[in-house]
């Protein structure tokens, strides 16, 4: 049988994982397996939430053991440390536990391929920043978002402590860059700072105070998306109170401060990094995969590596020409596309047909600002022409694209279900995470 290696089980590797394994796997026509380092999935999107508290990350998790069991795939864990091009064999590191005597529970593994597809996602790029690395915090994975979520409660109950007399002084959030990544947290913790009034955390009352500055190094914040939307974004931000410099970029970051090149110094108890992306470093140690400046591979049309047509790449780790002078960007909705295009042109190499050209179209982007609104703008496929959308409206198309990777791994039924339990569950419990 002709052996498919995904490895990685993000927001695209997961859903191509479900996709081949239901059509190639059931039917035995392929063996399909899925890698990850991780047991489960949480979509990408939802760090932010899961950081600002305002969502459990414990209840949005998918068990891959239990998705491989369910659509006819094989679920290894494991983090993939290199590549055996010639012998055609993955390498996967021993892994150990991460608490107590720190044993060894699986030791190093090969896995063979016929055709191996890299899904491995992106991670935090600190672009050489000084102190970046040591004193902000990244928001790459679950981990991160709840060691975030941590840092944050522990300072909004140290410092209203703190303060017996009534003045109490702020809590200081840097956040460095004005992408969506940034500009979505700083709304969300505006949520964060309401629960923890309303339930008076730890004596955190009324007149204490979570104070956002979002820098970005640009001249506007959401350089990806258009003007008009940069703008509308802006104003909304500063009506809630979110401090925004622009056109100022950050030269240091000390564990209290960021300098700016301006030479400003902002007070930050909480500093956290949304400032650039690369892809995984193991990618440029993979020997004859070429990768570019930022590590993804550099991949055709039909998403094969340009070096090795037995090796495919997509998502963020992938550099795919888009329009003559872009790529396609690292986004969900590029991941989404990608995985269902390969899922397609995969079953074509198995059946020895030929497997044609990713088109990416973009349906434009969205920005949630909290709860209750988001902004963004649709693209040309959709409504003909680029239009703005805000407010409730867009926070409903928002919320949207979540249940659509839900249907898209879990099928229609479970996600309704899923919806069902969540609604009672926020219905029963405060919005925010107050421990
Ligand atoms: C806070 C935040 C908000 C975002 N919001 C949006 C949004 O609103 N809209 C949008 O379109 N995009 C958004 N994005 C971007 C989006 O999440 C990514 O573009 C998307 O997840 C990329 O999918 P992927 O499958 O390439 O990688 P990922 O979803 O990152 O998955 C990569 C997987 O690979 C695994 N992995 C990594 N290295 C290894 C290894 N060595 N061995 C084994 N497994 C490995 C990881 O555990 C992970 O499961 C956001 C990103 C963040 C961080």
């Amino acid at each position: 049988m002709h052996r498919i290696v995904i490895v990685g089980g993000g927001a695209g590797g997961l859903e191509l994982a479900t996709r081949l394994g239901d059509k190639l796997g059931k039917s035995k026509r392929a063996h399909i397996t899925l890698v990850d380092r991780c047991p489960t999935h949480v979509w990408k999107p939802l760090l932010h939430e899961v950081a600002a508290g305002s969502l459990d990350a414990h209840a949005h998790q998918i068990e891959y053991a239990a998705q491989a069991h369910w659509h006819h795939f094989e679920f290894v864990r494991g983090e993939m440390v290199g590549l055996e091009r010639a012998s055609q064999f993955l390498r996967l590191a021993p892994m150990f536990d991460t608490e107590g005597d720190k044993e060894e529970i699986l030791p190093a593994r090969s896995i063979g391929y016929d055709t191996l597809v890299l899904a491995l996602g992106s991670q935090t790029h600190f672009l050489g920043v000084p102190g970046a690395q040591s004193n902000a915090i990244p928001l790459d994975t679950l981990a991160q978002a709840e060691r975030l979520r941590r840092r944050l409660l522990q300072t909004c109950v140290k410092k209203a402590a703190r303060n017996v007399s009534g003045t109490q002084s702020a809590v200081h959030v840097a956040i460095i860059g004005g992408g969506a990544t940034g500009v979505e947290l700083s709304a969300e913790l505006r949520k964060t700072e309401k629960a923890f009034r309303q339930f008076g955390l730890h004596g955190f009352g009324r007149d204490s105070d979570i104070h956002v500055t979002l820098l970005e190094a640009g001249p506007r914040i959401l350089p990806a998306l258009s003007t008009r939307v940069a703008e509308t974004t802006t104003e909304l931000l500063k009506k809630m109170g979110i401090e925004v410099s622009v056109a100022d970029p950050v030269t240091e970051i000390g564990r209290h401060d960021v300098t700016t090149e301006s030479g400003r110094i902002i007070p930050a108890d909480v500093i956290i990094w949304a400032a650039g992306i690369k892809a995984p470093d193991v990618l440029a140690s993979l020997d004859g995969i070429a990768v570019n400046r930022i590590n993804q591979v550099k991949v055709s049309r039909s998403l094969q590596s340009e070096t090795d047509p037995n090796v495919f790449a997509f998502g963020d780790c992938a550099s795919c020409s888009w329009k003559e002078d872009s790529m396609v960007p690292p986004r969900a909705q590029a991941a989404h596309q990608q995985a269902a295009f390969l899922a397609k042109a995969l079953r074509a190499r198995v059946e020895r047909r030929r497997l044609g050209d990713f088109i990416y179209t973009d349906h434009g982007s969205l920005v949630s600002l909290g709860s209750l609104s988001a902004v963004g703008s649709l693209m040309g496929g959709v409504v003909g022409r680029n239009i703005l959308v805000e407010g409730r409206v867009a926070k409903v198309m928002y919320a949207a694209l979540y249940r659509k990777h839900l249907v898209s791994v879990s099928g229609f039924r479970r996600t309704l279900v899923d919806l069902v339990v969540h609604g009672l569950r926020r219905a029963a419990m405060p919005q925010v995470k107050l421990h």
